[in-house]
């Protein structure tokens, strides 16, 4: 039913990128510092498409018949519209339940109101109702206040790849 969607490696200079993807629910492995031979190798093992911005990392992986994109774009909206020149993203939605871990690009799981108590402040849980789990580092993730500015963010987007 639901198409594969893409997965990503991001280099170490687009770490904004690489949080932007994770919330719009795209696995993206990213880290702050890798040399180009052990990115190249992660993305032929897991069959990920690399996200770069230096000419010469994106030229090798190609040769390897790596997909790379090369990313020219100095914000979030401009590079992931340039993403999409080449794979077509479907609409984009916030949606918790799809998002990954911003910190760890690990899978969000909802959880009991009570499992996130004692561990976020008291004031966001007398507001929230809903609460997620990151599988991988732990963290409690709520909607808040910066869920309408991700909103926005996407149908930004949308506009514009329309
Ligand atoms: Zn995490």
């Amino acid at each position: 039913m639901s198409q594969k969607k893409p997965i990503f490696i991001v280099d170490a200079m687009l770490g904004n990128l690489a949080k932007k993807l994770r919330v719009l629910g795209y696995d993206s492995t990213y880290f702050s510092s890798i040399e180009d031979e052990k990115l190249v190798l992660i993305a032929k093992n897991e069959k990920r498409i690399i996200l770069t911005k230096d000419e010469l990392l994106c030229k090798k992986a190609q040769n390897q018949n790596i997909t790379a994109i090369l990313i020219r774009g100095n914000d979030e909206l401009e590079q992931i519209s340039q993403i999409h020149q080449s794979i077509k993203f479907e609409k984009f939605v916030i949606d918790t339940n799809n998002s990954r871990c911003i910190i760890c690009n690990g899978k969000l799981q909802p959880i009991e109101k009570y499992r996130a108590i004692g561990k976020i402040p008291e004031g966001i849980l007398e507001r929230e109702d809903k609460f997620w789990l990151c599988d991988g580092c732990k963290k409690i993730y709520w909607q808040g206040t910066h869920f309408e500015k991700l909103q926005e963010f996407a149908d930004k987007l949308n506009n514009r790849l329309q």
